[in-house]
This record gives C-alpha cells, structure tokens and sequence, in this order.
C-alpha cells in the first residue's frame, strides 16, 4: 500500500495508464540519402494528419464543433503544397534530418504570421508552432499519450498533471488519478473533484512502483493507493464503492431544499466552475448559482487565446443557463502553476510571486485584459453577472481595474451595445496584504470572496503544491483564521456580500467557524454542494459562536484541528 494526499473522494478500480511527457531536443544532423528522409518527412506527416483527423472528429462529438475547427486549421495547414515543398527542399538543398526541416521551415513561418497585424494570422503562428511540434514527435518516437480517448476503467498515473491535460480527461473513461506530486489545492486536484474522478496526489516514487496495465486501487479520501492487490482487499474497496455510491444517493433529498441555518440564517451555497461545460452538474447538484468561474480553462486547452466573442458566448452561456441566479466571473488568473504555453510568457523564478493574475492583466491591457472585459460586460446583459478580480493586493490595482470597466462601458454606450450598468466588481482576498487592508477594500469594492488556497499559501509562505512543507499548509492555523475572521469582519461593517471560494469553503470542520464569523456566500465544488447543505441545516450560528469563541482561543494548528474534529464527529 502506497500513501499520499487524498485529493478526490471516492474509490478508483481500474488500470494503470502511465502517462510521461518528454522534452523535445531538435538537433541538426546531417543525411546522405535524401531522398529516403523525404520518405522519412512524408510518412510523418501523413500520421500527424491522420492523427489530427481522428482527434478532430473525437473532439466534435464530444465537446463541440467550434472546439474541433482549430483542428481543421491545422489540417489545412499539413495540406499546404508550399509548406511541404518547402521542407522537402530544405532537407534536399541542405542535406539534413526531417526534424531540423521541419524546424527551420515552420519557424519562419510562424514568426512571419506572428509578426502581422491580424489577429487570424497571429493564431495562424501558434498553429504552425503546434503542427511544427505534432511532426515532430512522431518523427522522434516521443508521442504523448492522448488522454482524451483512454480505454473505459483506465486509472491515469504521472509524475504531475497540468491542469489542461486534466481538463481534456474524460470521466467515463477515467476512473481515478494517482501523481506523485501536487497538493490538495493544486489545480489538477480541484478539477479532479469537479470531474468527481477519486484522485491521489503526492504519493511518492510511485512512477517506480507502477508500470502501464497493472491493476491499481485508490482510495481518495484516505489517500492510499495498491498495485496488483490480492482478493481481499479487491473485494474490502470493491464494497467500500458501493457505500459511498449509495451515500451520494442518499443526499439528494437535500436538492430543492433551502440553505437555512437551525436559527434562520440564510447563506448562498453556489459552484466553482471551470468551463461552461460545468454548469450541468450545478445544475444537477442544485447550486444556487456560481461562486467562481476560472476562466483561465477557457484559456487552456487550446492554442491561441480565445477571441472577445467566443469568451462573450462562453460567459452568456453559463449566465443564461443559471436564469438570473448569481454567476461571478474571475478575469484571467494565470501564473503560478497555471501555465500558458503560447502566450509566451518568461518562466518567472518565483511564479507564485510574480508576474500573475491582476498584475499580467494590467500591463496587457489592449491584447488580453480589454477583450475579456468587453466580453464579460456585453454578456452581463443576458444574466446576473459579476466580475471578480483575483490576486489583488493594494487598492490601486482595483481602482485601476475598475476605471478600465468604466471606460469600456462608455465604448459600449458609444456603440450602443447592452450591458449590465450596475454590474458589481468585486475582489478575491487571498494575499496577506488584502486581508491586512480589508477595511480599505471593503470601502470600494461590491463584494469580497476569500481565496483560501492561496491566503493560507501566502500567509504561511508556504507553496502551496510543495508536499514537503504541506504540514504547515492549513486553513485551521491561527493566523489563517484570524485573517478569515477579519475580512469577514470588515465586509460586513461595511455592509458588503462576503463569500469563500478556496476549497476551505467546503471542509465540514471549516463550515461551522465560517457560519460563527458570519460568511454570507459558500463556493465549492458541485459535488459538495449536497453534502454542505445537510451540515449547515443541521447547524445553528447562535449557538457556533462559542465553538468558533473556543477554536479561536487555541494557539496551534493542531489543536484547532483537533478540537473542531471532535465538534464535527459529535453533531
Ligand atoms: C484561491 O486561491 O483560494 C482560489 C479560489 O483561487 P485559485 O485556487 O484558482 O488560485
Ligand atoms: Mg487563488
């Protein structure tokens, strides 16, 4: 038995698929026969171009046809007669290997469309780059495993997922995640529970210990994981599967109901989402709308950014589904462990410190920030959106953010575009410096919403995917809590909604301390959505103050942990 972080409830049965990525390394090598590369060039292509077909079609049936048409782009582009003549030449003339052709061709190319002023030809380059590299590895014997189409029963094992790779997984395929690296709050684990696929992280060495077709079992919630277990412990989780399958049944006599304490007190319990696709199981789970859209998945997945309209129909999309319930849309969060390949961005040394988030927005205002903000204002005529800014950490940055809504909101007038005139701009609170000024915060902006995992990560400076240092990562440390306390605090003397969408929102030893503060809005993954409205109906804040009184009077992590187990295994 192998253990490591639960990172998704649940039990995977299945088999291993191992999943490596590798570096390409381009080298200029010399050949003789010419001819015979061409035949070497030829053949790749030909499979790039089939492989793109299949992916393409794969695509359309399974998420879309809009989705499947920067496919057809790249296929039109392995059907160029003077892109392939031009690399036959090239090895011809200059005597060298497919790859480095294929390099020096497509480069130029690339760089000749990115340099032009339309927007198509820059998306043009980023598709060149993508086929460029698809040749590429198939020439080298270096393909990656195609996550999206994996046998049904497949347990996916990597040494780490990146958030794209775990969003184009699909569940009814994927039965559990096991990665030796990442954390509770890394991005593939979030979507993982989103995808409710039982998932754990963090397991160490365990690449080593497992190999492409053995049987593996996992457990997410008590994070252990077997390969190749005898009968005994297939049969224990085969039933410990059927128990929690009937659990989640179970809780759907909470849907329809309201989220209403013992004593009265109503709280919104809504959804973070990822991509449109998502609202389905809001809707399924009865979320009372959405709490956090990370819209950086609309960025992902893809290669070139999606233009003002396809984020405008994306962000109608998701509005018009939810019928006026809130929906609150966060501008582009990207930086830290959420990468971009073809934005081109440097590798910063400190990512989660760096140039991310709010920051990148502002200082790319005409290419990134304006359109997704003219999107989000034209789609907040068709529902009840809000925008959110993320990684704020001094007032300038919202005041800065704000002027520019304001100025695009008289473009719109001038065009005589609908939009949302009162749309509310709010803030997530999740750096020590936003909390510290909160009171400051809670005087301009429309609403808060407290980013736990990265307030506990940057509270406690500690990474918050680093599992060496993870015993110092939690949300139940004094000082995360009091900083909790106090942005809760100040938004509400200020009369402002204060809400949580760091995954502390929906952790049943957190509720109860979150009620007792006085959180008006819980955003979680969909799954939980159930489950925490049983917890809250069953609670009342008046008589939380005093467990919250007691909680807040302890001086370590432990004993807050330890305390508020106890309360929760006695309700
Ligand atoms: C957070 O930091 O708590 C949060 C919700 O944002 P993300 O996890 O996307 O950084
Ligand atoms: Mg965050």
């Amino acid at each position: 038995m192998y253990k490591g972080t639960n990172a998704s409830s649940g039990i995977g049965i299945g088999t291993a698929v191992i999943v490596e990525e590798t570096e390409l390394v381009i080298e200029k090598k010399t050949v003789t026969d010419t001819e015979g590369e061409v035949g070497r060039f030829k053949g790749a292509l030909d499979k790039t171009m089939k492989d793109t077909e299949a992916l393409a079609a794969d695509l359309a049936t399974r998420v879309g046809e809009k989705e499947a048409e920067i496919l057809q782009g790249h296929l039109m582009l392995l059907m160029d007669p003077m892109l392939i003549g031009e690399i036959e030449n090239t090895i011809k003339g200059e005597k060298i290997c497919s790859e480095f052709a294929i390099e020096m061709v497509c480069t130029m190319y690339a760089n000749v469309f990115a340099g032009m002023d339309d927007e198509l030809m820059q998306q043009r380059a980023t598709d060149m780059r993508d086929i460029k590299t698809r040749m590429q590895r198939v020439l080298l014997g270096a393909e990656t495993v195609d996550i999206a189409s994996l046998p049904a029963g497949s347990i996916l094992v990597a040494k780490d997922l990146t958030p794209s790779m775990t969003a184009g997984i699909n569940p009814k395929n994927v039965v559990g995640i096991v990665t030796e690296l990442g954390g509770k709050t890394s991005h593939s684990a979030i979507l993982a529970r989103a995808l409710e696929i039982p998932a754990v992280v963090a397991v160490n060495d365990f690449m080593n210990q497992v190999k492409d077709g053995d049987r593996v079992i996992l457990d997410g919630d008590a994070g252990c994981v077997f390969v190749n277990p005898d009968a005994s412990v297939e049969k224990d989780y085969a039933d410990k599967r059927e128990a929690f399958l009937a659990e989640k049944k179970e809780l759907e006599k909470y849907i329809g109901q309201p989220t209403i304490t013992k004593d009265g007190v109503t709280v919104e319990l809504v959804a973070n989402i990822g991509k449109p696709k998502d609202v389905e199981k809001v809707l399924q789970y009865d979320g009372e709308g959405v709490g956090l859209f990370r819209t950086e998945f609309l960025f992902m997945d893809r290669n070139s950014m999606p233009t003002e309209d396809e984020q405008f129909e994306a962000y109608k999309k998701v509005a018009e589904a939810l019928g006026g319930k809130p929906v609150i849309i966060r501008t582009l969060d990207i930086g830290g462990d959420k990468e971009i390949p073809y934005m081109g961005l440097e590798k910063d040394e400190n990512p989660f410190l760096g140039y991310r988030a709010i920051r990148l927005c502002l200082d790319r205002k005409e290419d990134i920030y304006k359109p997704q903000l003219r999107a989000l204002l034209r789609a907040s005529a068709f529902g009840n959106i809000k925008i959110m800014i993320p990684l704020v950490t001094c007032i300038d940055e919202y005041r800065e953010a704000k002027a520019l809504i304001d100025e695009l909101k008289l473009e719109l007038d001038r065009k005589g575009i609908a939009y949302n005139k009162d749309i509310q701009v709010g803030i997530m609170v999740e750096t020590a410096a936003a909390s510290l000024i909160a009171d400051i915060f809670a005087k301009e902006a429309d609403f808060f919403s407290i980013g736990t995992n990265d307030l506990t990560q940057y509270t406690m400076s500690v990474d918050r995917g680093n599992d060496k240092i993870s015993y110092l990562y939690s949300t139940f440390n004094p000082a995360v809590l009091r900083s909790i306390r106090r942005i809760i605090t100040c938004a509400r003397e200020e009369g402002i909604m204060v809400g949580m969408c760091g995954e502390a929102a929906s952790d049943p030893m957190m509720i109860p301390l979150l009620l007792a503060f006085g959180l008006n809005e819980f955003s979680m993954s969909a799954s939980a959505i159930l489950y925490s409205r049983k917890l809250i109906t069953s609670l009342s804040t008046q008589e939380l103050q005093a467990v919250a009184d007691k909680a807040m009077s302890f001086t370590t992590t432990k004993e807050v942990e330890d305390y508020m187990r106890g309360f929760v295994a006695g309700l």
